[in-house]
């Protein structure tokens, strides 16, 4: 396991290069130097308290970043929009403050948009109207759909950042800035949630990014990528499914039935065909052969009962086992086909996966968006895909913030030269593509705007 990278002492010689930069109104001035996650904490010490939030118990700590920051980066994606901000911590020993990681509904996008009011109306509270007002920077479709009704209702400046670039950009920033921020997962393994240090060699890597629908991208350098595939088989496809078959609302209320249920009470296992493993080609009993393929003939079991006098369906521990019968006979209970659906889409996302990062050469695939919640089951299931398909070759990894990649990358699109354990890591051994990263960046400071307090 990783441990936490030792805080870069020099950062507290940099006040001079801070100060420049916020005269410098070319450059966004977040100093993520010693930066790390705070755990231990239970909610966001938020300066807005509103509905329909959904706050990340996992802000990220920026001890040295002492400077007041006037943008808010939201991305807004087809089913949730993510937003991220800075708050300063004045009452703390360092000065710094915090990034605030929090999400809404898309379709609630009126409350995001309240929020963020509240966010600007905290900012002019606190910097008085002379300085300059808060600045919103936008990413995702959203940006685009949204983008009027933000300016109306908001009266700020709105920056549009392009989606992939910005997710790129924020999952960089994550595997070099971020301590205990990437992992593995298995639970064929005592402590299943190994930490990952940065590696020297970055690139190139796969990035799967599982939200709405699937994006994956070969990044071969900072900046340098390509959409590769994808599928629309993705996390909308869960949710939606989820809400036809079990009458759920919610994402978390989905992924904890899916906890609860028994897989092999819906799907066609290969022991169901064979009676046994199938061992010739490699194929265990407990292999799933086809999802929900054992359904109907459970139906037909189920209304030959019936008929022959039994009852029509077996016990529902989920209580909807009468609104589960219909003419067409029982429905098996919601437990079960939550867990057969989330495998089905993590098992097939993490093989399509595979076989792309097979035609494109790449031996590290990193898992971002949503729809993988920090959720056991999900992360297993890609992480077995990989390793199984790659007979051991190859590592899925995950993040802490796995659905705000694209939210962080238009945070930071423009973080200046020398800050962060990037330069750290630049005097020591520099990875060429980390130092490739730092360049750019300072290609692209020519563009944006300065920062001011939240
Ligand atoms: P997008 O940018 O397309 O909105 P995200 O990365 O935000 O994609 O992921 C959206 C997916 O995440 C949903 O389709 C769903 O599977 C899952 N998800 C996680 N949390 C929620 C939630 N609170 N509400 C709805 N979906 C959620």
């Amino acid at each position: 396991m990783a441990e936490r990278v030792e805080v870069d002492t020099n950062a507290r010689k940099r006040p001079n290069r801070l100060e420049a930069a916020i005269t410098n109104p070319g450059a966004v001035k977040i100093n993520v130097t010693g930066a790390f996650i705070v755990d231990d904490e239970p909610r966001s010490k938020s300066p807005v308290d509103a509905e329909g939030v959904h706050y990340e118990n996992k802000d990220i700590r920026l001890p040295h970043h002492t400077g007041v920051v006037s943008h808010v980066a939201v991305d807004i994606g087809g089913t949730l929009a993510k937003l991220v901000y800075f708050t300063r911590e004045l009452d703390t020993a360092d000065n710094g403050g915090r990034l605030n990681f929090l999400n809404f509904e898309t379709h609630r996008i009126d409350l995001c948009i309240n929020f963020i009011r509240q966010l600007k109306e905290e900012h002019e509270k606190r910097n008085g109207s002379t300085r300059e007002g808060l600045c919103v920077v936008a990413t995702g479709g959203g940006a685009y759909k949204y983008y009027d009704q933000l300016k109306e209702e908001l009266n700020v400046n709105i920056l549009r950042e392009e989606e992939m670039e910005c997710l790129i950009i924020g999952l960089d920033f994550f595997i070099t800035e971020i301590p205990n921020e990437v992992f593995t997962y298995s639970d064929a393994d005592a402590e299943p949630m190994q930490y990952a240090e940065a590696r020297p060699d970055v690139y190139p890597y796969l990035l799967v990014n599982i939200g709405s629908g699937v994006s994956m991208i070969k990044v071969s350098g900072p900046r340098q990528f390509e959409r590769v595939g994808g599928t629309h088989l993705g996390g909308g496809t869960f949710w939606g499914i989820m809400s036809l078959l079990t009458g759920s609302r919610t994402f978390d209320d989905m992924l904890a039935m899916a906890d609860r249920g028994d897989n092999s009470a819906v799907d066609m296992l290969v022991g169901d065909i064979y009676g046994m493993d199938y061992s010739k080609i490699g194929l265990k009993s407990t292999a799933i052969a086809s999802t929900f393929g054992k359904v109907l003939r459970l139906k037909n079991d189920a209304e030959q009962g019936a008929e022959d006098g039994e009852g029509l369906i077996r016990d529902d521990p989920s209580g909807a086992s009468e609104s589960s019968k219909s003419s067409h006979g029982p429905k098996p209970n919601p437990e079960d086909m939550s867990r057969s659906l989330l495998y089905a889409i993590s098992n097939n996302i993490g093989q399509i996966a595979y076989l792309q990062s097979e035609k494109h050469s790449v031996r590290h695939i990193y898992f971002g968006g949503s729809f993988i919640r920090g959720h056991r089951q999900t992360m297993n299931t890609l992480s077995y895909a990989i390793r199984f398909w790659s007979k051991g070759e190859k590592q899925a990894y995950f993040l802490r913030h796995e659905g705000y990649l694209g939210a962080v990358g238009a945070f930071i699109r423009r973080q200046p030269q020398n800050w962060g354990r990037r330069n750290s890591v630049d005097d020591v051994v520099a990875p060429q593509a980390v130092r490739n990263l730092v360049q750019n960046n300072n290609v692209l400071q020519q563009h944006g705007r300065s920062s001011s307090d939240l």
